[in-house]
């Protein structure tokens, strides 16, 4: 009877102690899964938010990110601008960051031109206008690439940056996406090339002071390296300018990169061509470039580039081009 009574106390304390046992092991194993899926999550978010901060340096983004849902991108915007660690990926930019999906880092860009590059398909157009900004040219250009949804790069000329009337142009260009690059300051062969040699000490300091001018309107985050010289490097080629060598040297040393051109409207050729010329000019000399990089001007005097502008894009459109910056 007595041993009867023990082993059943026996049992039951056993029977508890079991129960103990289990329920540690079950609230274990809970502790164990909740810190596991903390660990988890975490480990997602810094992964987005590395993804978020890559995705403002991403170059050339291709069609279907063109057409992506604007809300996805207001939220991208909104976590950057939550996030103060990507700042610093937009310093020294010559694009803004929505502007900046569009843009080609200029060695690519010139390496596709040169047919260096990787053979693809693809056609791409650059849109370039030089000697800019002017109050009567520039305006319509603008308004021209907004509605019809393209971006473009803009050799400005600093003295032209300089001018008080032309400050909110500068803006305007730099805020609707497009880029901005260098076409020195005082755009005078006579100081950048007398004798027709380039005098790289004079070069450089209208480089510099063209970029300066920049900084003052849009602050110090901005930064240019993209450059073309007046008259295009070819020029100083065709002349075989003898200070090219050590120029070029200077430019490398400078990560500062010469975009010339390999079609254009004609609109700085002599005479004054009307906009169904333009056109036609820039058609025939798009031709066979899969890659085409159009020279155009937005300086005073060329109203028949602005008019002419819609078409061109219309044109190219219709043969498939998609267009993108340089930076
Ligand atoms: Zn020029």
């Amino acid at each position: 009877m007595r041993k009867d009574i023990m082993r059943s106390s026996d049992l039951r304390k056993k029977r508890i102690r079991k129960k103990r046992k289990k329920r540690f092991l079950i609230t274990l194993s809970v502790l164990v899964v909740i810190a596991g899926g903390i660990l988890f999550a975490q480990y997602i978010i810094n992964k987005e938010n590395k993804k978020n901060s890559q995705n403002v340096n991403v170059q050339a983004s291709k069609e279907d990110e063109k057409k992506s849902d604007p809300k996805e991108n207001e939220n991208k915007k909104d976590s950057k601008e939550e996030n103060k660690e990507d700042k610093p990926l937009l310093k020294n930019k010559n694009v803004n960051p929505e502007g900046d999906k569009y843009a080609i880092e200029a060695e690519k860009v010139k390496s596709m031109i040169e047919g260096k590059g990787e053979k693809d398909d693809k056609k791409i157009a650059f849109l370039t206008f030089d000697d800019g900004p002017s109050t009567t040219v520039t305006p319509k250009i603008l308004d021209t690439l907004k509605e019809k949804d393209v971006k473009a790069t803009f050799f400005l000329v600093g003295n032209a940056v300089d001018n008080k009337k032309h400050e909110d142009l500068v803006k305007r260009a730099f805020n609707e996406g497009h880029a901005l690059a260098n076409h020195s300051y005082t755009h005078n062969y006579k100081t950048l090339y007398p004798g027709n040699h380039i005098n790289i000490d004079a070069y450089m300091d209208e480089f510099n002071k063209t970029n300066e001018a920049i900084k003052k309107i849009l602050g110090d985050d901005f930064n240019t390296r993209v450059m073309r010289m007046p008259g295009g490097y070819m020029s100083r080629k065709h002349y075989k300018d003898p200070n090219l060598n050590a120029f070029d040297q200077k430019l490398s040393e400078k990560n500062i990169v010469s975009i010339d051109w390999n079609a254009l409207n004609g609109d700085a050729e002599g005479k004054k061509r009307g906009a169904g010329e333009l056109l036609e000019r820039a058609k025939k000399t798009v031709k066979g470039h899969d890659k085409a990089i159009i020279l155009m001007h937005d300086t005073y005097g060329k109203e028949g580039t602005a008019e002419a502008l819609p078409q061109i894009i219309d044109f190219l459109k219709g043969e498939g081009y998609e267009f993108r910056s340089i930076k």
